[in-house]
């Protein structure tokens, strides 16, 4: 992408609405613009973003054998009646009532869906197990929208729900989305922590949330630091092996981690002292087990192997994919702007041309993008005729991985620099071999 032909709208004050870093950095980065309260357009270098986050999402759910498929925005509120959740759900659900005086609701959540989808179309246990997701925009009328994305109103989100026949699959389905979620995050270069947590409106016995350490966020926790090192790496999953992925569960929970819902102090000081941490953390996804809870009222049966009738159990799991872009930066990030992970920048390095116009110099800039471009790599060309300060600054703001500048300096000695975002190291180097370090 050359600069002078996309939409880059950054600004240069600093906009007084946003309280935390990332929701300044992502106005001042030109990401997003706001709609109306929590509601937001993702412009084009947000949405760039978003889509990278949503395919990493997509590519390890789909690794762990879970389905994808896609269900409406607008539900019926019919289906909310007859799980008992449509009075339960309160204001945070918006209703709507269309021409015919019929209630709608713009969805929270899925469970009734899903679960009216699958009673319609499964009905034997051989089916089982199931999983399906999606990853669709959600509305929850927030009292309190702020810090951006990180609390909209609307926001993108991954669902996804099992279906099984017994607690121990559901059991199954449910350490698998964890280790599914471990790696989502890790690839997101994140470190998210399972903590036990409270089940609040979804209702169920088991569940954890996935937490980002932030000052800014929103969730009090409290941990054993020993979690902290735990990493997946490289490790392959095979996500049929119950074994496997209850193991890595057991690993990742034996460590105390929870949030203030289900903190226990007791528990909590029989830690070795130094290892004791209580910090803020934001909540990046959550995943529950809670059995019968809509099969049993909605009846979703499967005919069991003794041909009776038996309601399925279900659990689902959440991840907040557009929360995730502002808890990134959060993590990542210093007074200059944001300084994104390898695996989720938007561009993957940024050519500066310190003078537009100089012959050598655009022909150099162009060889680069070329050849960054042949190697799959997507470049982002800072061609405007600008000074080399404004457009470091906007390099430095939008926090691409690596910078390289070409100046006609440089050039009579045959070299351009290479600069990195994180450490903010540079180094003078032929053309050739900065294409080759990136590669
Ligand atoms: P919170 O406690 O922050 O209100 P939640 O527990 O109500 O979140 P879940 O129902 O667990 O949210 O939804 C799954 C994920 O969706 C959350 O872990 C979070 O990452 C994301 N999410 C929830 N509400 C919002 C929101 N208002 N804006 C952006 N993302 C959200
Ligand atoms: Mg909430
Ligand atoms: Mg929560
Ligand atoms: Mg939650």
């Amino acid at each position: 992408m050359r600069l002078s032909r996309y939409f880059l709208p950054v600004l240069k004050e600093t906009p007084s609405e946003a309280q935390i870093a990332s929701h300044r950095l992502m106005l001042r980065a030109g990401m997003i613009k706001q709609a109306t309260a929590g509601i937001y357009s993702w412009l084009p270098l947000g949405f760039k973003v978003l889509r990278k986050l949503e395919n990493i999402v997509h590519e390890e759910q789909v690794r762990a054998g879970h389905v994808p498929m896609l269900m409406p925005t607008l539900q019926s509120a019919d289906l909310w009646r007859e799980s008992g959740r449509y009075d339960d759900y309160g204001a945070e659900m918006l209703r709507i009532t269309d021409r015919h005086g019929r209630d709608m609701l713009y969805g929270p959540t899925n469970e009734e869906l899903i679960t009216d989808i699958f009673r319609a179309h499964v009905g034997s246990y051989k089916d089982l197990p199931l999983t399906l997701y999606h990853i669709q925009w959600k509305f929850r009328d927030e009292v309190r929208p702020r810090f951006g994305v990180m609390r909209g109103r609307e926001f993108f989100m991954k669902d996804g729900y099992n279906f099984d026949l017994t607690k121990e699959d559901a059991l199954h389905a449910y350490n698998r989305h964890m280790v599914s979620y471990l790696r989502t995050y890790e690839r997101m270069g994140l470190q998210a922590i399972p903590m036990r947590a409270d089940s609040g409106p979804i209702g169920g016995d088991d569940t954890h949330e996935f937490l980002v350490l932030a000052e800014t966020g929103e969730s009090e926790v409290f941990y054993d630091s020993v979690i902290t090192d735990l990493k997946l790496g490289e490790r392959v999953v095979d996500y049929d092996s119950r074994a496997e992925c209850e193991a890595i569960v057991t690993e990742w929970t034996t460590p105390y981690a929870r949030t203030d819902e289900t903190h226990d102090k007791a528990t909590f000081n029989a830690i070795p002292e130094d290892r004791r941490r209580s910090s803020r953390g934001i909540e990046v996804g959550q995943i529950f087990y809670f059995g019968t809870k809509y099969s049993e009222p909605m009846g979703a049966t499967v005919q069991g192997p003794d041909g009776k009738p038996v309601p399925v159990h279900m659990g689902s799991h959440g991840i907040g994919v557009s929360r995730l872009v502002g808890a990134i930066i959060e993590a990542s990030h210093d007074e200059k702007g944001i300084i994104w992970p390898e695996g989720v920048t938007p561009f993957h390095a940024g050519i500066v041309n310190l003078k537009q116009g100089d012959s050598e110099a655009d022909a150099a800039c162009e060889a680069l993008y070329a050849s960054l471009t042949a190697l799959g790599l997507e470049p982002l060309y800072d061609d405007r005729d600008e000074r080399a300060g404004g457009k470091f600054a906007t390099m430095d703001l939008i926090g691409l991985p690596w910078r390289i500048t070409v100046g006609p300096r440089g050039l009579k000695n045959g070299v351009v620099e290479l600069t990195s975002r994180r450490t903010g190291e540079s180094e003078e180097l032929p053309p050739e071999a900065a294409v080759e370090k990136l590669a």
